[in-house]
């Protein structure tokens, strides 16, 4: 079965994502060797990726391969959208946090900033984890949408207030293997 009858219309090309994605590793991965660089001496400086599951898992696998650098991959799995629903039913967590954070440079990565509940949730409990220092990125972003505030360092593109999927969104688990954003026909 074709899926592309299923959108009905394409938001973020192919390439401009692989573009995209290019510049924001590159600029990723000079800002946290920027940090390692000021790691004081006597310490082991780590690199920790918090990806969350499952939406960000094409955007972490791009992103880490344009990241030339030594770091650790963990995941989370929370859940804010289950099944066919397309607003938020706030945020659950489906699996613990990673340990040993303390002291470690964290880049939480993940595929969408709407309401920010995910992203707020999140952030709160690495910092109690007390990391060296943490930072936020998001493929994609709703402007306006956020009723917390959440502040991502990094912004793959700026969207409008659509439900989209593909490049790892999903819709009742299908769709996430499009390799474009695109909004879905309703
Ligand atoms: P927030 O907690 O910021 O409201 O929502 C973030 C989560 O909701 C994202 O991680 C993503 O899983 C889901 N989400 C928000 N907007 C969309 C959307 O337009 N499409 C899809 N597929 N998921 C979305
Ligand atoms: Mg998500």
């Amino acid at each position: 079965m074709a899926l592309a009858n299923d959108f009905a219309a394409t938001l973020v090309e192919k390439d401009r994502i692989a573009q995209r994605v290019h510049e924001l590793g590159v600029q990723i991965a000079k800002d946290l060797q920027r940090s390692i660089a000021a790691t004081p001496p006597g310490q082991e400086p780590h690199i920790v990726i918090i990806a969350v599951m499952t939406g960000a898992m094409v955007f972490v696998a791009d992103l880490i391969r344009e990241m030339p650098i030594k770091l650790r991959i963990e995941l989370v799995a929370v859940s804010s959208y289950p099944g066919t629903s397309v607003e938020s039913k706030g945020v659950k967590m489906k699996s613990a946090l990673p340990d040993n954070l303390a002291g470690s440079h964290v880049l939480l990565i993940d595929d969408i900033l709407d309401s920010g509940q995910t992203l707020h949730t999140l952030i709160d409990l690495i910092h109690a984890a007390k990391p060296a220092t943490l930072r936020t990125c998001v493929l994609l972003r709703k402007p306006g949408k956020a009723k917390l505030p959440v502040n991502p360092e990094y912004v793959g593109f700026d969207i409008p207030d659509e439900f989209v999927v593909g490049y790892g969104l999903d819709y009742d688990g299908l769709y996430r293997n499009h390799p474009a954003i695109a909004i879905l026909r309703r």
